[in-house]
């Protein structure tokens, strides 16, 4: 299609011109920072898709490969509306090597462990919070086929429980959880020794029926699965021998920029979200949609950008005039970063520790305030503390070696982004939302989520907030904005297909009427 690939390069800003209209990018060629541009370009385009996912490094409990962080704070610097962005979906997975636990690894009934942080005092959490093995081994069975946390399946110990039990545990109590597949629950003394006949009848006729019982949750999940262990063998983790390490983890964030019905941004021209960093994928994405919905929506976007045709080409020398003030602001930071760092003589070990105790402080919060539990008080004193981070943490007066340009650029748009996601959740909050999608609002109006756990009292759901969305601008002075927009209805018309065809064809449907 003639669009150049240009590899190794970070975008650190995205460039506005004519006020709402994005032209390109500033980028970052991380393997020419020596070189006397530092490896800073300016590509500009007619149209500029943004496709940089989930806000992967904003969580200290996440599943998203390590090697992604998200850049969806590019485009909230310029501006762009998002929406949703209270909504994300947590659930259990290992954090040694990064997966998901859900299907076998729960159908096959694993020893749920927590120590302290040396690994020492190991309890079985899970028993006090349960009456019975049948009550145990359901909802751990359960939790294989309801794997996001699910606000709805908390009570009467439903599978949730176990995502809160675990996130108490850690987040909560400081000690670390562990499935362990080498030997079964012990359970409570009056329960009785663990056994076939103690065991669910759902879980035991579906282990039963795939011919996977065994005596030890090992030997289950040979029979059932045999490759869930290979995958772990391949990743340096043997379950035969080994403890695996858990935590409930950020996976996916439904909510993101908000575009059109042809994923163009509703307030930036020309910018195109697609995949995860579109906020299109609701309150509880179905399992599996992430990854359609993301080619859906480049389809959608590549048809509007046909639709375009040459409309409105950039002129080039009057684009870079007007890009040149924010390319300039960029490149001054930069080298005043670089020169403060050769000045003081601040070695890349120094600088890295001081980027990373910004992204571990970053990420504790969002863990505690934007996670699976959120309270006002939590979520209010953390986006207080976003703000001021934020203004404090990457200054003029900061140190950063070239080695570490793109780090520090890369913590600079996360640090704007996480104060639109906390002022989100806080005005949510606000608006009186309750417990919905994969997180509870905890409230001592609510009801306690277990008669043992009466710190968490469960805000229900406002079913009120279901016809709107909630949007998230900036202002002209940079101040964040909420509205709440009504939910655009399901298209119900049924197309005539002389009129859809006759269309197609002559290539009218490529200039859709704005919604
Ligand atoms: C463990 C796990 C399991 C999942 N399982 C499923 C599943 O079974 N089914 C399903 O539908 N979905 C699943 N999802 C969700 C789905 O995988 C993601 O939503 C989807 O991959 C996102 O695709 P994307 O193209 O939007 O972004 P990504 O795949 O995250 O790609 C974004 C790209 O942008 C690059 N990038 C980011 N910022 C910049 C920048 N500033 N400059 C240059 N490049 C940048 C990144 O390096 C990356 O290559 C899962 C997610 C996880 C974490």
């Amino acid at each position: 299609m003639g669009i150049p690939l240009l590899d190794h390069r970070d975008v650190v800003k995205l460039l506005l011109a004519d006020t709402d209209r994005v032209v390109g990018a500033l980028v970052l060629d991380k393997l020419d920072t020596d070189s006397p541009s530092m490896g800073f370009s300016v590509v500009l385009a007619d149209h500029v898709v943004l496709g940089t996912g989930g806000p992967a490094a904003f969580y200290a409990a996440s599943v998203y490969p390590r090697v992604h962080v998200g850049s969806i704070g590019l485009a909230m610097e310029i501006g762009a509306e998002a929406v949703n962005l209270t909504e994300s979906q947590f659930g259990l997975a290992s954090t040694k090597f990064r997966w998901n636990l859900s299907g076998s690894y729960q159908q096959v009934l694993p020893r749920y462990v927590s120590t302290d942080a040396q690994g020492n005092d190991p309890v079985e959490f899970l028993v006090p919070y349960f009456s019975s093995w049948h009550e145990l081994t359901r909802a751990v069975f359960l939790k294989g086929y309801q794997w996001p946390f699910d606000a709805a399946k908390v009570p009467d110990n439903g599978s949730s429980l176990i995502d809160l039990l675990v996130y108490h545990e850690t987040r909560i109590q400081g000690r670390r959880v562990f499935l362990d597949y080498r030997s079964n629950m012990t359970g409570d003394a009056s329960w009785g020794p663990f056994g076939k006949d103690q065991v669910d009848s759902t879980a035991l006729e579906y282990l039963e029926a795939s011919g996977a019982w065994d005596s030890s949750p090992i030997g289950r999940l040979h029979l059932l699965n045999p490759s869930a262990i290979g995958m772990y063998r391949s990743n340096g983790i043997d379950l035969a021998s080994e403890l695996l390490e858990v935590d409930v983890c950020a996976q996916h964030n439904n909510g993101g920029l908000y575009a059109d019905i042809w994923w163009e941004s509703t307030n930036r021209r020309r910018l195109y979200p697609i995949g995860e960093v579109n906020g299109s994928h609701g309150v509880s994405r179905p399992g599996g949609s992430a990854l359609n919905s993301g080619q859906v929506g480049a389809i959608r976007a590549a048809t509007r950008i046909a639709g375009y045709g040459q409309a409105d080409a950039l002129d080039v020398g009057q684009v870079l005039a007007e890009v040149a003030p924010a390319v300039s602001g960029m490149l001054g930071l930069s080298h005043r970063w670089v020169s403060n760092a050769e000045q003081a003589r601040t070695t890349p070990r120094q600088s890295k520790a001081q980027l990373d105790a910004i992204l571990h402080a970053m990420q504790q919060r969002m863990s505690k305030a934007g996670g699976p539990i959120r309270s006002a008080v939590v979520v209010g004193r953390s986006y207080a503390e976003a703000k001021e981070q934020a203004a404090s943490a990457l200054t003029t007066d900061s140190a950063v070696p070239k080695v570490l340009l793109s780090k520090a650029l890369r913590l600079r748009h996360m640090l704007i982004a996480q104060q639109w996601y906390l002022y989100a959740v806080a005005r949510y909050l606000e608006n009186g939302g309750g417990s919905r999608g994969s997180y509870l609002v905890v409230d001592a109006s609510g009801e306690p989520a277990h008669t043992a756990l009466a710190e968490y009292r469960i805000k229900p759901e406002k079913t009120g907030l279901r016809n709107v969305v909630q949007v998230i601008a900036a202002g002209e002075d940079g101040e964040l904005l909420e509205r709440l927009d009504e939910c655009r209805p399901v298209p119900a018309e049924s197309f005539w297909f002389e009129r859809v065809w006759s269309d197609y064809q002559s290539g009218a449907y490529l200039q859709p009427p704005k919604p």
